[in-house]
């Protein structure tokens, strides 16, 4: 039997590290990472359809339009989505989804999709984040303040969230981002077929 996959919904605030986990996660060919669309301009490095996928605000507005988004928000200044696209064909073949998106567009996919399991990265503190982000050296003393305020905000809605780890030495948070999934995996909601399999197995 091919077991659908599961749709993951990973957020967390800037500089909590949360690219660094899932490129460890990404690893493993079981999982789908939904390169999402944004009208913000490349940074550099960031390659068009690897990172997002670089749009114009007419394209994406006309993206939203056709029903074409499972969610968008504006998130200083520029739009943020997810395209629908691929995300019932790679869970029906199977495989996890995962959406790294903020708190707006998470909240979104809740009420969408009651099967979504929701995961929060948090910083081991505000202390550290703000070591990090000043550490990461790419923005000013101001930014990073308006960064820290609204990870803030950001970090009031985990509560919202299915799961919450932290993310304070690499190792152990892969850890604990696995065991998440084998927990979401195991969820009695998802397995009431392994019932009668055993039953049948008589
Ligand atoms: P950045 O500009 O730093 O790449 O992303 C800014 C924020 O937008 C991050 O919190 C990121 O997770 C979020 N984001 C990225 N893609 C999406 C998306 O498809 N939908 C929503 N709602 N947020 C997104």
């Amino acid at each position: 039997m091919n077991k659908k996959g599961m749709l993951f919904v990973v957020s967390g605030p800037s500089g909590c590290g949360k690219g660094t986990v899932l490129g460890e996660i990404l690893k493993d060919d079981r999982f789908y990472y939904s390169v999402s669309a944004t009208t913000r301009s490349p940074r550099e490095g960031e390659r068009d359809g690897v990172n997002y996928h670089f749009l114009t605000r007419e394209k994406f507005e006309e993206l939203i339009g056709n029903g074409e988004m499972l969610e968008y928000a504006e998130y200083c200044g520029n739009y943020y989505g997810t395209p629908l696209t691929y995300i019932d064909k790679k869970l029906s073949e199977g495989k996890h989804v995962i959406l790294e998106i903020e708190v707006q567009g998470a909240m979104n996919v809740r009420k969408l999709r009651d099967d979504a399991v929701l995961i929060f990265i948090l910083p081991p503190s505000l202390k550290e984040l703000r070591r990090r982000l000043e550490k990461r050296g790419t923005e000013s003393a101001e930014v990073v303040e308006k960064r820290i305020s609204a990870a803030s905000e950001e970090i009031r809605t985990a509560d919202k969230y299915d799961y919450i780890m932290i993310n304070g030495e690499l190792e152990k948070a892969v850890e604990d981002f696995r065991s998440i999934i084998t927990a979401a995996e195991m969820y009695s909601g998802n397995n009431k077929y392994l019932i009668d399999e055993v039953l049948n197995d008589a």
